[in-house]
């Protein structure tokens, strides 16, 4: 169940652990981890022919590697590339490792990209991931017929990192943006400023389809980026609206502008408008007393 009505969501079917051909570079194979938050499940990515790279392994789920080795046949992964350590994404990397002795590219282990690096505890965190190699904005990584551009996208976790196949302009671009829903930006280490300032960072490229971790492929990039934006921009509207109609607090007003989504969702929501509040109240646009937390009261300056 989608955290919005977004103007764009798009339907799939899907068939896990069977690979599919995306382009003459791209295959996927989706795992069989549907939730709320992961829509039909972990697309697995697939990148070049004979000697691969593969993209966010996935959750730690043997099923689910051995189908990616099957849909390999033959072939040899010689890089893992990891967008972000949640743990539908790079438990995997690890298990593929295993099996095939492929190493990992990536920006970081879990909350390097803050400011202050550090150990964030999250729920749906993956903590044990290091990458082999650690990767910066504008890194180049190549292997056999194929090369791709990393492109730093923190927000939706402060790791996360896109990457972009430069042969076929085609960006993979995580959970940043996704296929089926808006993104969830969790604080601490998820930071809808950081997110604002990552879509707008897509807008400047030109880049010509996506490939999400879930979700269908994006073939109009910036239409759907911007209607990201646009949508994140209203809700600040909504929620300025709330606090000067005196809803005063994040229960209360999800209460309000989540009251067409489903009650287990809430709690995600209620993270996601804490985000949108302490980029807020740093922009001088709303008060609190103290530091914002999701149990704070809120007011207008
Ligand atoms: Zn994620």
């Amino acid at each position: 169940m989608p955290m919005s009505t977004m103007p764009f969501v798009y339907e799939e079917t899907v068939t896990y652990r069977q690979v599919t051909d995306c382009s003459p570079l791209i295959r996927r194979v989706v795992a069989d981890n549907a939730s709320a938050f992961t829509y039909h499940g972990t697309g697995t990515y697939i990148i070049g022919r004979g000697e691969v790279a593969v993209v966010d392994a996935g959750p730690a789920d043997p099923k689910h590697i051995d189908a990616i080795l099957k849909a390999l046949d033959g072939e040899t992964v010689t890089h893992q590339l990891v967008t972000h350590t949640h743990m539908d994404h790079s438990p995997g990397a690890a298990l593929l490792k295993q099996a095939t002795g492929a190493q990992t590219w990536a920006f970081g282990p879990h909350g390097s990209g803050r400011p202050e690096p550090g150990i964030v505890v999250e729920e749906g965190a993956d903590h044990d991931f290091a990458p082999d190699h650690e990767i910066r904005h504008g890194d180049v990584i190549e292997g056999a017929g194929w090369s791709a551009e990393a492109v730093f996208t923190p927000g939706h976790t402060s790791n996360h990192i896109c990457f972009c196949l430069r042969e076929e302009n085609a960006l993979f671009s995580g959970d940043h943006v996704m296929g089926w829903s808006t993104t969830v930006v969790s604080p601490p280490d998820g930071d809808m400023a950081a997110y604002m300032k990552s879509l707008h960072l897509l807008l400047s490229r030109d880049d010509r389809v996506y490939y999400p971790t879930h979700g269908p492929a994006i073939t109009d990039p910036e239409t759907h980026v911007r209607a990201l934006i646009d949508h994140r921009r209203a809700r600040e509207t909504q929620i300025m609206a709330q606090i000067d109609a005196g809803t005063r607090t994040i229960a209360d007003m999800v209460e309000v502008m989540y009251a067409d989504v489903h009650p287990r969702l809430h709690p995600a929501a209620r993270r996601s408008v804490l985000a949108h509040l302490i980029h807020m109240t740093e922009a001088g646009r709303v008060v609190t007393d103290g530091p914002p937390e999701e149990t704070s009261v809120y007011r207008l300056p």
